[in-house]
């Protein structure tokens, strides 16, 4: 079995079984992303608490890719500084668009996808949970309401 033929396994799995798939009670923090490109649609929801994202998870409807993103990533950064998990925002939007130098050992099984950068209209699958994860985690927990 090839390296490639590995990766693909990895990402079948988690499109087909995807990890921290659901909904959270009382979550501190949500965001939407929607790729019109494949028509991928992703809900987040995580709860932090002093600093850590403690619970994530992930709902909607998408690609295998933008599945197994989602579904690598939330058990990647659940238990994460919300620090560590934006600058692995970072490390895995340079892997898969291609300006990082090889693999990187904190992004663990995600670097499967980094295969996606030979096909530029499949990054987005890849990214949008991601993005997702960042524009939920920069906005403030308790949105102020102006009038
Ligand atoms: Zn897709």
């Amino acid at each position: 079995m090839s390296l490639t033929d590995l990766y693909q396994e990895i990402i079948l799995d988690h499109g087909r079984k995807p990890r921290n798939f659901g909904e959270i009670e009382n979550p501190t923090h949500t965001a939407q992303g929607y790729n019109p490109l494949c028509g991928d649609h992703v809900t987040l929801q995580i709860t932090v608490h002093d600093g850590v994202v403690q619970e994530i998870r992930f709902s909607g409807s998408g690609c295998a890719i933008s599945t197994a993103s989602a579904s690598m990533m939330t058990q990647l950064v659940k238990g994460k500084p919300v620090e560590a998990a934006l600058k692995l925002f970072d490390r895995f939007h340079k892997s898969v668009v291609g300006t990082a130098d090889g693999e990187a050992d904190d992004l663990g099984e995600l670097n499967c996808l980094s295969g996606v950068r030979q096909y530029p209209n499949r990054i987005k699958c890849a990214t949008l949970p991601w993005h997702a994860l960042k524009s939920a985690l920069l906005q403030d927990p308790d949105p102020v309401t102006t009038e």
